[in-house]
């Protein structure tokens, strides 16, 4: 079985696992928090290494990356395990199979070749949470990288510094799934109340390794709806990843109270400075924040691009942000 690479020995000889913000104490037979990283003797072994929970190929606007190599395709694939407590009770990709022959195992290279092969322009872990698998994940955006694909991750944005400065070299894009921005919101949403580290990461993975970042934020009625909470989130998306940083409000569940609080949270977005606020509906066109330019048309649910030059307006030539290449823009 695979040993965990990033991991410190403490004072008192645990080791203490550093892929992510719950930085685990596991002494041999201690299982994290996440349920697939085990302590054993002088190392931290890895449960779900080289296990994927699911693979799909789709345009990578599937994964809510509206501004990222539009019309582009991408190989998605995913682990399992999550960090946080929520999900593990909820999510799909908590609990590897118990049955080995319902075990799906594919090498990182087999990833990066199977992209090629069917003319994925990139590779995106979108299934169970990437911090938990930390070195699978790093082996595939390498390789990913080396064979000239796109990398993102779908992430609650857990991971630490360690984790990201390791991924960062190969790392083109990231949608964060940002729940809330406050403690009550993270303590219902995720069971998880020292979210503050999330907003780190993802002023880090922007300043410091110049991802393309696009947030989601599923919105549920009485949750984390508040108006307060929700200006307080815009204004740190805007004053922190940007005005132009798309920002997906989706519905977190069903009905009419939850419909109207996304329309709520969408305009709370407009009236304060972000550009691009998208909702559920996946038919909506990007437009020049200038001269309301079509940049993308998205009429029949997938995007054409209409009125882009690069990453600029063909209209009125405002640059909008739009990653097109995997070269880091600074
Ligand atoms: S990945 Fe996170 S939850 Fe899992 S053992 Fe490491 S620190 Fe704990």
């Amino acid at each position: 079985m695979q040993s965990a690479q990033l991991f410190t020995k403490t004072a008192s000889g645990a080791l203490r696992c550093d892929a992510c913000q719950w930085y685990c104490e596991l002494e041999s037979d201690v299982t994290g928090r996440c349920l697939v990283r085990r302590g054993a003797d002088n190392h931290i072994a890895l449960l779900n290494h080289g296990l994927i929970s699911a693979a799909s190929i789709s345009p990578i606007e599937d994964h809510r990356l509206w501004h990222f190599f539009p019309e582009s395709r991408a190989l998605a694939i995913g682990g399992w395990g999550y960090a946080f407590p929520a999900d593990q009770q909820r999510g799909a990709y908590a609990h590897i199979p118990d049955d080995p022959t319902s075990q799906r195992r594919i090498d990182a290279d087999r990833i990066a070749n199977v992209a090629l092969e069917q003319l994925c322009r990139g590779v995106i872990w979108a299934y169970g949470e990437p911090a938990v698998s930390h070195e699978y994940v790093l082996d595939v955006m390498q390789l990913s990288r080396a064979a000239s694909r796109y990398t993102a991750l779908v992430t609650t944005g857990y991971m630490t510094a360690e984790a990201l400065d390791r991924f960062g070299p190969y790392l083109d894009g990231i949608n964060l799934d940002l729940r809330g921005f406050s403690d009550s919101s993270y303590s219902r949403l995720a069971i998880a109340p020292h979210w503050r580290g999330i907003l780190e990461i993802a002023t880090y993975a922007h300043s410091h390794w110049h991802c393309h970042i696009e947030v989601t934020t599923r919105v549920h009625n009485g949750v984390n709806d508040d108006a307060n909470e929700l200006l307080e989130m815009v204004e740190w998306i805007r004053d922190t990843l940007g005005e132009q940083t798309p920002w997906h409000v989706l519905p977190g569940d069903a009905g009419a109270a939850t419909a109207s609080s996304v329309i709520r949270a969408r305009r709370v977005g407009y009236e304060n400075g972000l550009q691009f606020v998208y909702g559920p509906d996946v038919r909506q066109d990007t437009r020049c924040p200038v001269c309301q330019t079509i940049l993308i048309r998205r009429e029949q649910g997938f995007p054409v691009l209409a009125g882009l030059d690069g990453n600029r307006c063909q209209s009125c030539g405002k640059p909008v942000n739009m990653r097109i290449s995997i070269f880091h823009q600074k």
